[in-house]
């Protein structure tokens, strides 16, 4: 049992996560002192607890960079591991002296809303009902947040009252997505071991290739920890399938995003879109191709039934390990598509009544992010997070029109995740000393509506808040928020043509 303390801590400023995102914030808001509240006992996040031997970074170390804190070797070509990640963070960390303000071991597990109902900033919160209107200041002197923070291993419980609470827990780890099964089809009915990726990140080097060696393994998932563990329960072994991308070419300059619609363009954009309509598929279909001619996918039947700009538009690509289909050539690595699957005595068995021998079933099925954020916020709150289609609808990426004091990192996505939080704490920390005011809850709503709109548009498979292929855009409004010029090449031509990364924007040129 937890002893209750009961004493208040205030500050100006919370942030609950030290992965990318919360060190990112931790040093964008530090002229407010913050007190970050880390569960674990390290920084990292998923790179340190959601990671196997294999897992390597899938964006190019140049994209996946600190605006002021280049890689070492930024220039080399290699997809860094995460042990290469995990160092660059603590190279970050310590450089700017971000460690000070981290709490370590302490899980944030409650969070109530203790603004003041009636007072005229942010949204008015009547009988459980946010009403629209204007968003005030992020910092207004007042404490606005409660946080009932656990610590580890005591588990005494202190508490503490914010102003503004950054929220960046992230979207993976900590709740493993399980699937579910029909009546005697579960896990119960099978005689070898079964196993969630977060469990399998847990074991040590020798502990996995014990759970591997000698062993037929399944792993079930298509997108990047499966592919990883296919890799690497080939090189320990034997067989299961995948399916995987890779790729992010042709879409991450100025001029390849032309193609694309943005949230806000103009009555010529308007009419131009529909007729850069063919350039775009022609693209889409010159990659598919490419990798049709690259990668053995007809041969393994995983070439994919939908074009490779929705796979793109939905932040689902993964990069494939070097000696993948090498393992797959040998024999050690085998696929299977199917849309369902359950378990018996032996192995698993699939919808077209084919059935798979297996000793391990590893599983590549990803974790109830959704769940983590609505777990840990109050009510109305809670209810409020997600739109109807699942995803958080966050102005800039950061702030929901309906929650106030409150930002989020780490939500939104696109190629480099590092990046796109980097800039939206940069962003955050200008609106929280007053440089610039958010427009009215209206106008934000419609703002990510329209964010909505085209991710609907452009992809079947919208379940997050991606924005790859819009991603200049909406990098250029921000820096227009900002104050900030949004064209930010020396020259037109690299405008056009040159990628845009974490460098463009280290501070206004
Ligand atoms: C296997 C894998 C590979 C990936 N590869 C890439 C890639 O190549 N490129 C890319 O751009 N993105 C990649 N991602 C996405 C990745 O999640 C982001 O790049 C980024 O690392 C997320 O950082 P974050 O800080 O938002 O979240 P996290 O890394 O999840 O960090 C959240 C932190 O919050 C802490 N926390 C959670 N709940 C609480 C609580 N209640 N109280 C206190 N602390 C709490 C956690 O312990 C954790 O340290 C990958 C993700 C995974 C899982």
């Amino acid at each position: 049992m937890a002893s209750e303390q009961g004493y208040l801590k205030s500050s100006k400023v919370g942030i609950i996560g030290a992965g990318i995102s919360g060190i990112a914030a931790a040093k964008q808001l530090s002229n407010h002192n913050p007190i970050v509240f880390e569960a674990t006992d390290s920084i990292g996040g998923v790179w340190k607890h959601c990671s196997f031997a294999s897992t390597k970074l899938q964006t190019p170390r140049c994209d996946f960079e600190f605006s002021d804190y280049p890689w070492p070797q930024r220039d080399n070509s290699n997809f860094p591991s995460y042990l290469e990640i995990l160092d660059y963070l603590h190279g970050y960390a310590t450089h700017f002296d971000v460690l000070k303000y981290i709490k370590f071991n302490s899980r944030v597990v409650e969070i109530r809303y203790i603004g003041d109902k009636s007072e005229e900033f942010g949204p008015k919160i009547d009988h459980d009902v946010v009403s629209p209107g204007e968003f005030g200041p992020l910092l207004n002197g007042h404490p606005v947040w409660e946080v009932t923070v656990e610590t580890h291993p005591s588990k005494t419980l202190e508490k503490y009252t914010f102003e503004l609470l950054v929220v960046c827990i992230g979207k993976y780890g900590d709740i493993p997505r399980m699937p579910i099964f029909p009546p005697n089809k579960g896990q119960e009915v099978f005689g070898g071991k079964v196993m969630h990726t977060l469990e399998y990140s847990k074991l040590d080097k020798e502990a996995a290739r014990e759970l591997l060696k000698g062993k037929k393994v399944a792993v079930v998932g298509y997108k990047k920890s499966a592919i990883d563990l296919a890799t690497e329960c080939a090189e320990a072994n034997q067989a299961y399938w995948i399916w995987g991308l890779p790729f992010f070419l042709f879409y991450s300059t100025r001029s390849s995003q032309f193609l694309h619609q943005t949230p806000k363009q103009g009555l010529l954009r308007n009419l131009l879109c529909p007729l850069l309509s063919p350039l775009r598929k022609a693209v889409s279909k010159f990659i598919e191709s490419y990798l049709v001619w690259k990668l053995p996918l007809v041969k393994y039947g995983l070439k994919p039934d939908h074009p490779f700009e929705e796979d793109y538009a939905s932040c689902q690509m993964a990069i494939l390990p070097e000696n993948f289909f090498s393992e797959a050539d040998k024999g050690k690595i085998q696929f299977k598509r199917a849309s369902k699957w359950w378990f018996w005595n032996g192995g698993i068995e699939f919808d077209d009544n084919t059935k798979l021998q297996a000793d391990v079933v590893l599983l590549a099925s990803g974790y109830e992010g959704k769940k983590k954020i609505q777990t840990l916020l109050p009510e109305p709150f809670s209810s409020l997070v997600l739109d109807s289609s699942g995803i958080m609808p966050l102005y800039r990426g950061t702030i929901h029109p309906l929650i106030p004091n409150m930002a989020f990192v780490g939500y939104i996505e696109s190629v480099s995740n590092l990046h796109t939080a980097e800039l939206r704490c940069k962003w955050l920390s200008r609106l929280a000393d007053g440089f610039f005011k958010l427009p009215s809850i209206e106008k934000m709503l419609e703002q990510n509506s329209k964010e909505l709109e085209i991710m609907k548009k452009t992809t079947r498979f919208y379940k997050r808040h991606c924005i790859s292929t819009f991603s200049i855009n909406h990098s250029d409004e921000i820096c227009e928020e900002m104050g900030w010029k949004s064209w930010r090449k020396n020259n037109w031509l690299l405008e056009a043509f040159a990628p845009y990364n974490s460098q463009d924007y280290g501070q206004d040129n």
